[in-house]
């Protein structure tokens, strides 16, 4: 296994920092520790729990300009960015204050008659979060922190392109009051995930990549344990003829796919426009594009910065010969940039089709195909020509006419007049290749615990 985890700033593609990563020992000692820590922590009633988890969102917003600049320098994100995904993941905090004892409680069924019958909500365990490096906060939070506030113990391991802020997460959850033995963030890389598999856990919460999400679904099966999946997406977005304001729907479509540098799971991958408005939406959607500025990710001016795997420059490379030879119209970008770090140019395609990998395959970077559709059942046949079901958004003047559309669509998600959005309130599920299970509202809360039913004759 891998003994050092670098920690390489993307936008210059030096190395910051090494981390030691787990060995496999230490790992089968964590384990043991926390299985005894979460008989405990299981013990703390719901609120002291609570209080902890609302301490460290307080801890995270102290530090926030720090923890940022972490960020920052391990994933490439944008500092704006950064601090606004921080302040953003503070929600999943409030609605689990305001939520998590009415979901978590038990519940009296009945207590009349001659056997009375009550639900209790019992946490899993010790569960594993194998984590993505795209939004730490975001979906770590997801997991972890309604993990925790169910009573469970958690194996929390970061991303390899996260290390920094999962070891903070774990600093700043030991000063709010979690306990060392129920805890843990687990650096290393995918070998280490692939040890955490092996190991007898409670439950497997995951966010990333299709692929990986498979494989751990298959390698677990047999524990017949939780398993959650937060994959990936080919989301598409629908512009109709309707829209009054052609400008400001170019602009928020091209930050659906542009924010993040388009490294998020529920950006807008795709993008279908009425006939009738094409020409119109196009060009304002590469005035916008062209007017973002691209550079060092620290600067507060900055939207696009680089990306956070070198990797992923090969893949756009790809689809962008992929789309050029199948004969899409190049308007903007098309090319990694000639400077330190791992810049791509952000890069627009129009008159694209779904022969074009660019329509069909997850690009997660900065990159976005357009094409022109001529009526709402076409949109609708190629909105849902993918094997992914993450989330699907619709621009238009007319609520029925969006609602129809939105109705036939196989996602977790869908959006009327916004997109690349998150809210602890609601669902936050993927159909298809794009997960298993869900993570927030009731639904989010309740995935942490098992139900024991009672059968009690007093
Ligand atoms: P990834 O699958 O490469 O890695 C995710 C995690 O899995 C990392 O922590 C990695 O170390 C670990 N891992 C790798 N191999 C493993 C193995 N054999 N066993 C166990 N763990 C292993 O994904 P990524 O590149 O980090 O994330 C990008 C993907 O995540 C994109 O597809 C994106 O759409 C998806 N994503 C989805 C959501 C969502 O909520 N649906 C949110 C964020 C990201």
């Amino acid at each position: 296994m891998q003994n050092n985890i670098e920690i390489r700033n993307p936008a210059t593609g030096e190395v910051d920092a090494v981390i030691p990563a787990i060995t496999a020992a230490e790992l089968d000692v964590t384990v043991n520790v926390l299985k005894k820590g979460q008989r405990s922590w299981s013990k703390v009633p719901l609120q002291q729990r609570l209080d902890c988890i609302i301490e460290f969102g307080q801890l995270i917003l102290a530090n926030k300009q720090e923890l940022a600049e972490i960020l920052t320098r391990e994933t490439g994100k944008p500092i704006t960015q950064s601090l606004n995904e921080i302040a953003g993941a503070q929600n999943r905090i409030e609605h689990l204050k305001a939520n998590a004892s009415r979901w978590l409680s038990e519940e009296l069924i009945t207590t009349e008659g001659t056997t009375h019958e009550k639900i209790v909500y019992e946490p899993l365990g010790v569960i594993a979060n194998i984590s993505a490096w795209n939004f730490p906060y975001n979906v770590g939070f997801n997991v972890f922190l309604y993990a925790l506030a169910a009573g469970n113990a958690v194996l929390y391991k970061p991303s390899e392109f996260a290390t920094v802020t999962g070891i903070r997460f774990e600093k700043y959850l030991y000063q709010a009051g979690i306990p060392e033995d129920v805890f843990k963030c687990i650096v290393g890389d995918g070998q280490i995930g692939q040890r955490l598999l092996e190991l007898p856990l409670a439950g497997y919460f995951f966010t990333g990549s299709y692929k990986t999400g498979v494989h751990i679904a298959t390698t677990v099966a047999h524990k017949l344990v939780p398993v959650q999946l937060e994959l990936g997406g080919k989301d598409p977005l629908y512009v109709t003829d309707d829209i009054v304001d052609i400008k400001k729907a170019a602009i928020l479509a091209a930050e659906g796919a542009f924010y993040n540098n388009g490294q998020s799971c529920c950006a807008v991958e795709r993008i279908y426009v009425s006939d009738k408005i094409y020409d119109q939406f196009v060009e304002a959607f590469i005035e916008e594009v062209a007017s973002y500025t691209i550079g060092d990710p620290m600067m507060q001016d900055v939207f696009i910065g680089p990306l956070t795997r070198p990797a992923q420059l090969t893949v756009l490379d790809a689809q962008v010969k992929d789309a050029l030879a199948k004969g899409a119209t190049l308007r903007l970008g098309g090319h990694a940039l000639e400077k330190n770090g791992y810049y791509y140019a952000p890069t627009v395609f129009e008159h694209c089709n779904h022969e074009m990998e660019l329509m069909k395959e997850e690009t997660f970077g900065p990159l976005i195909g357009i094409q022109k559709v001529t009526s709402d059942d076409e949109a609708v046949r190629l909105m849902q020509d993918t094997t992914y079901g993450l989330t699907a958004a619709v621009f238009s003047s007319d609520e029925e006419r969006a609602m129809t559309i939105l109705e036939k669509m196989d996602t977790g998600t869908v959006y009327w007049n916004c997109c690349d959005r998150v809210s602890p309130n609601v669902p936050w599920s993927g159909r298809k290749n794009s997960g298993l299970g869900s993570t927030l509202s009731a639904q989010g809360i309740r995935a942490f615990v098992q139900p024991k039913a009672y059968h009690l004759r007093p």
